[in-house]
């Protein structure tokens, strides 16, 4: 949860945040039993710091080997790692998430006058990996129900200049692939999925990142599995993990022609390091979170006005990045979404407002003025660009839903209950809250 808007949301509560972190600390206690397990450092409820992290890191400061080029063996360790449980091919392991994207894009050779097609209820970085490679970034509209991006506002997405599909599997949950993948075929258009916000999430019993040409994660500070920061792109595809590894590492010698581009965008071998010794505890904690989720979904279908996040009969497996649900101020006497928040975070429950409107936002909406893309799209281009990017239903999607982080979802089921509680409580009191 790291848009600007979330954040001033979280800090808007600040009230109440010596409750919320005394609440995730307890919780964080409850939920693990033994003296060995993974905590958090104090005053904060992630990330959790394991047994095994200190001597990850310890070794190899002591190695001396501090990156794959000089003779680090924990990227290529960590890259096999994942591959494997990704079911891909190829792994190549990446700075960040939004490096990650620049490999594939950069392997891609997308650049100026290509488009390249995303959705707005998504974090920045998957816009800025598009700008950043001077292609025009084109958003489809978002299903309200399961706030993932909408195939058939894909398709009319679509124009002779769009070079790349770039869906994102928001808050952990896999978008509908087999609309996008069918769609990227018929289309001949190559998809990688933006799976930043979920690993081990899983599409008809697969996991998601090689539903399409590939898919890039984010190992940054906040994400499920973290090293502070990092990344991967995996594929199936040969040529194209060439053309990812020789963009991500000058001179990587792997056997794929040259397009004269390229940058640094390897990882350290401490954060591989890091990785490898969080992934010991990664299945467990998504299985966590997942329990965590399905409990707090059995509670909120009592309460009429919350919506959860439709997940649908291909979503076999969850990444849960975040709890997304959506709130009718209808059913709670009208009380605004932002007073819910407030007087959710004075029970001790710190919720987020979420994304607001990407397509809408000044950061996107003055690349209609860069000078850049006026040369490379014309005047009349971009004011066209601005028009095409209406999202009608992701305009009501973001004054409407509320997240809870993927931490909170390694509390204990009596903090779940907590949660549903609350809420409840504060339906029965919303009229007179809207009042206050
Ligand atoms: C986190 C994230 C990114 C970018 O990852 P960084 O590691 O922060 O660069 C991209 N897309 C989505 C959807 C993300 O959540």
């Amino acid at each position: 949860m790291h848009t600007p808007a979330s954040r001033r949301n979280f800090l808007g509560c600040a009230a109440s945040a010596a409750v919320v972190a005394s609440l995730a600390r307890v919780s964080a206690a409850e939920s693990q039993s033994t003296a060995t397990a993974p905590r958090a450092a104090s005053g904060t409820d992630w990330p959790l710091i394991g047994g095994t992290d200190e001597k990850a890191l310890i070794d190899v400061l002591r190695s001396g080997r501090w990156g794959r080029t000089s003779g680090g063996a924990r990227n290529r360790e960590f890259e096999t790692v994942f591959a494997q449980r990704m079911q891909a091919k190829h792994c190549i392991a990446t700075s960040s998430g939004t490096t990650a994207l620049l490999t594939a894009l950069g392997a891609l050779n997308i650049g100026p006058g290509d488009e390249v097609v995303l959705p707005p209820y998504t974090f920045v970085a998957t816009f800025n990996a598009i700008t950043a490679s001077f292609a025009l970034p084109v958003f489809a509209d978002t299903d309200p129900a399961t706030l993932q991006i909408d195939a058939q506002s894909v398709a009319a997405a679509i124009s002779p200049a769009t070079r790349l599909l770039l869906p994102v599997h928001i808050g952990g949950t896999a978008a509908d692939l087999d609309a996008l993948a069918t769609l990227a075929r018929a289309r001949n258009l190559p998809l990688i999925e933006d799976a930043c916000q979920a690993p081990l999430a899983e599409w008809n019993g697969r996991p998601v990142g090689t539903h399409g040409l590939g898919g890039c994660f984010s190992f940054q500070a906040g994400k499920n599995l973290t090293a502070g920061e990092g990344g991967a792109v995996v594929t199936n595809d040969d040529d194209f993990a060439h053309r990812c590894y020789n963009f991500h590492t000058p001179g990587g010698g792997k056997p794929a022609p040259s397009l004269g581009r390229g940058a640094n965008f390897r990882l350290t071998e401490f954060q591989a390091a890091l990785l490898l010794s969080q992934w010991t505890r990664f299945e467990a904690q998504q299985k966590e979170r997942a329990d965590n989720a399905a409990h707090l979904s059995r509670l909120l279908a009592a309460i009429p006005g919350i919506a959860p996040a439709k997940l649908t009969p291909g979503n076999t497996r969850n990444g849960w990045h975040l709890y997304m649900f959506r709130y009718d101020a209808a059913k709670f006497a009208g009380l605004p979404r932002a007073k819910f928040l407030h007087a959710l975070a004075k029970e001790g429950v710190a919720a987020s407002a979420g994304y607001t409107a990407l397509n809408l936002s000044p950061h996107v909406q003055a690349l209609a003025k860069n000078p850049h893309y006026r040369r490379i799209y014309g005047d009349a281009g971009m004011a066209q660009w601005l028009e095409r990017n209406r999202c009608p239903a992701n305009d009501r999607v973001v004054e409407e839903t509320v997240w809870l982080g993927q931490a909170k979802l390694l509390g204990s089921r009596a903090s779940m209950e907590r949660i549903a509680e609350k809420i409840a409580d504060i339906q029965k009191r919303a009229g007179q809250l809207a009042r206050a």
